[in-house]
């Protein structure tokens, strides 16, 4: 059965303070409940205040997944008990919140899909329970406050997603846009990215019941609790069972999804708009403003890069979502520099060259571009060096290696100091191309008379004797020259 699955993506924005309070939103990493106030703590009397950037950070993502912007637009208390929940309520929006009705394009194997975001609206953190420390459990749990008010983002989507793939996709077009847009820096280890996935089967064109699978802290925990839940409810819908309606927890150690409790309703929250903070006005001159500095998005990058730069679609998404952003900017950079420089290096060998061997070679050393110190300026230097030079392909490899492991040499440096590109003189070539005519006196006759595929095997004995170091480029317009 295929499974119908909706996201809902907590995002922490990046600004410098938390959402209500002047706080540092710092939360990871920094000594515990250092960056608290009265505000954040939620003691009586305080008041919150908004703040501007967290609300430019949400629109600029809001706007870029096509939502409509709420001009106004409302806060909302959420109320619960929990013991990281310092206030009692989480301040949200319920009914209107900043944006509305989008939706993201993703690309899955070779089907474009669009995906429909219901809502992106702005709430703050709660904080965090310990209950271990290291690998060592507590016999009691700990509360850290740091992230109490931090700001995020909440990308909700209609149940559009089909597939463990597909989520993955959306997952993975979702992140890069948030680090384009410079939203978030989506570091999932630091809870920066975490994902709550709704999922039902049903054997009809119907909805089936809807199961949340809460707080999943990687794209692989996402896929493999999709996986095992769509194969759970078909088999208890296949069984005559019932599927409750319930949030339940991905277990990694066992791979199974556990429950955790029935789901709770809108109306177990008693959402009620927060007296504390007016409405939110987002003016037409700050939505342009914030509209007007929006970049080019990955996806719209996708396109050009297949229709201008004529790279598969595949090569273009290994470079836009990759993993490491600095792929694409390196990518991007060293184009603009071979434009300028009117060189004639297709973009398509700059793209092999960045997702073939730069990446291969990074990953075996384990290195990241910013380790090696491959800057545009070293990569398109190396690039039009063997451009320039047509050095054999084992050649350029060798010194590609070499660039990877000596961060502070230019490629043309490298090439000089190794003698792979020795040139032998003109003489020296000629002896060894009449040489190879004397060897080959049978592959000479048969070339001559017609069978151009005998040139081969001359070609491949002066490469022997020069101990490869002509571009065969070169070697054929030599050898087809001297046999006329
Ligand atoms: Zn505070
Ligand atoms: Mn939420």
């Amino acid at each position: 059965m295929t499974p119908k699955i909706g996201l809902e993506i907590h995002v922490q924005l990046k600004t410098a303070t938390k959402l209500f309070c002047s706080c540092s939103s710092a939360a990871f990493g920094t000594e515990p409940n250092l960056n608290i106030c009265p505000v954040c703590m939620g003691y009586p009397g305080v008041l919150p205040v908004l703040n501007k950037k967290s609300v430019e950070k949400l629109v600029a993502l809001a706007t870029s997944v096509g939502c409509r912007i709420n001009q106004t637009s409302i806060f909302a208390r959420k109320n619960y008990f929990y013991p990281d929940l310092p206030k009692g309520y989480q301040i949200s929006q319920f009914e209107t919140p900043v944006s509305e009705n989008g939706n993201l394009e993703i690309y899955s194997g070779n089907i474009k899909k669009s995906v429909r975001i219901k809502r992106v609206h702005l709430e703050e953190d709660a904080g965090k329970l310990l209950h271990a420390i290291g690998s060592e459990e507590l016999d009691c749990s700990l509360v850290d406050f740091n992230r109490a008010g931090v700001p995020l983002a909440e990308v909700v989507t209609e149940p559009d997603i089909e597939s463990a793939a597909q989520a993955n996709d959306f997952l993975v077009t979702l992140k890069s846009l948030l680090r384009a847009l410079d939203t978030s820096n989506c570091d999932m280890e630091k809870g920066e990215l975490r994902v709550d996935v709704n999922i039902s089967v049903s054997e009809t064109q119907e909805l089936g019941t809807k199961v949340e699978i809460k707080n999943l802290n990687s794209f692989k925990a996402a896929r493999d609790a999709i996986e095992h839940e769509t194969q759970r409810q078909s088999r208890e819908i296949q069984s005559g069972g019932k599927v409750l309606h319930e949030t339940r927890l991905w277990d990694v150690t066992s791979g199974k999804t556990q429950p955790l409790r029935s789901k709770e309703e809108a109306s177990d929250y008693r959402y009620f708009p927060e007296p504390d903070l007016p409405h939110l006005k987002i003016s037409d001159g700050w939505l342009d403003n914030i509209t007007k500095n929006i970049p080019l998005t990955p996806n719209k990058k996708l396109e050009s890069y297949q229709n201008d730069l004529k790279l598969t679609l595949k090569e273009a998404k290994a470079i836009l979502f990759n993993e490491d952003p600095s792929v694409d900017k390196l990518f991007s950079d060293t184009l603009e520099l071979a434009k300028k420089d009117d060189a004639n290096i297709p973009p398509k060998k700059i793209a092999n060259w960045t997702l073939n061997n730069l990446l291969g070679e990074l990953n075996t050393a384990n290195k990241t571009i910013d380790d090696a110190r491959i800057t545009p300026q070293r990569f398109y230097g190396f690039l039009s060096l063997i451009e320039k030079e047509s050095l054999q392909s084992k050649v350029c490899k060798e010194i590609f290696s070499a660039l990877l492991s000596n961060p502070d040499k230019e490629a043309s440096v490298i090439l000089e100091e190794s003698g792979l590109g020795m040139k032998l003189s003109d003489d020296k070539l000629m002896e060894a191309i009449k040489t190879a005519i004397g060897d080959n006196q049978k592959a000479v006759a048969d070339y001559k008379a017609g069978k151009e595929k005998a040139l081969v095997a001359v070609m491949g004995a002066v490469m022997r004797i020069t101990r490869g170091q002509i571009s065969p480029q070169r070697v054929t317009e030599l050898l087809k020259k001297e046999l006329g």
